[in-house]
């Protein structure tokens, strides 16, 4: 497998001469088998040049497009208006998502182009969108690639996805806070409110779900939106440091770690000493740690075998 990083950033895209090598569009990363099958995780603002490459090859018809999205805060939808493929007739593009019911989803999706917000309504698009809820800890078979969605902790709920295929496997797991202090339940912040021992053992099982799905697993995408002293200040945000993704990944036969949903406020500078100190911190528990950087295009594999 390849894959290619088209947005890198969270929260809101940030172009600009201080963002230059790392990069300013939102998440979005793009998943190939040596077949050229491909899925597409989130659809922030980089989907825009995915699609644009995607447009320029897809002259072979049936065009289907797979989405996988983890949840749908702005920064991981609001590449998909401007998705070129959704322009062109005979595409079929299916959209994953973890939501109550696939028509909500719909409703989700089809409101960031109503007529207030964008001129063409998402019903009026050539192509033909068809959504799917998606549930954690069950596989699901996208053509050549076995899929499994995992449980994050994150506000009103995000899944990660362990994704197989070629004999390899790679995992995106964003956007998600760490598994201790702060419980995201599906309809408000309960980080303000003192943590229950409902809300304990329900953060200990999904950590445990998690470890257990990522398992084996050759590279892993992680947010790591904070450092540290970041993360002390916004605990209740959802998001996580490098150092809760090394921690969980350690001693669980994972090749390499790839940092990603740098926080905007985080300039090329900055990220250089970042992915500098986590690169020699994943060195001391046999981790790889690569920085996630906009146009990144990674090999998957070769080393780790798919777990059983
Ligand atoms: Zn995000
Ligand atoms: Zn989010």
């Amino acid at each position: 497998m390849e894959i290619t990083f088209w947005g890198v950033r969270g929260s809101y895209p940030v172009p600009g001469p201080a963002t230059v090598r790392y990069g300013g569009q939102t998440s979005c990363v793009e998943v190939r088998a040596k077949s050229g099958a491909g899925v597409i995780i989130d659809a922030g603002t980089g989907l825009r040049a995915l699609g644009q490459k995607l447009a320029r090859e897809g002259h072979v018809a049936p065009r289907r497009y797979s989405i996988l999205l983890s949840h749908v805060h702005w920064d991981h939808i609001q590449g998909l208006p401007f998705f070129e493929p959704a322009y062109v007739q005979d595409t079929v593009i299916d959209v994953y998502a973890l939501l109550t019911a696939a028509d909500e989803l719909q409703q989700v999706i089809g409101g960031i182009t109503r007529h207030e917000f964008f001129p063409i309504p998402l019903e009026a698009a050539p192509a033909d969108f068809q959504f799917h809820e998606v549930d954690p800890g069950v596989a699901m078979t996208l053509g050549e690639f076995r899929v499994v969605p995992m449980a994050l902790n994150h506000p009103f709920g995000a899944v990660g996805y362990r994704i197989e295929a070629d004999g390899t496997s790679v995992a995106y797991v964003s956007d998600t806070a760490p598994f201790t202090e702060v419980l995201h339940k599906q309809h408000f912040l309960s980080g303000l409110e003192l943590l229950t021992d409902d809300d304990r053992a329900a953060l200990t099982q999904m950590k445990a779900d998690l470890v257990a799905a990522l398992r084996g697993c050759d590279t892993v995408i992680y947010d790591t939106h904070y450092v540290p002293d970041e993360y002390a200040r916004f605990p209740h945000y959802g998001h996580s440091t490098p150092d809760h993704a090394l921690e969980l990944l350690a001693g669980n036969d994972v090749r390499r770690l790839i940092l990603y949903h740098h926080a905007p406020s985080h300039d090329d500078d900055q990220m250089d000493q970042i992915a500098a100190e986590y690169r020699a911190k994943g060195a001391e528990v046999g981790i790889d740690v690569i920085t996630a950087c906009e146009g990144m295009v990674l090999t998957v594999g070769a080393v780790k075998g798919v777990a059983a």
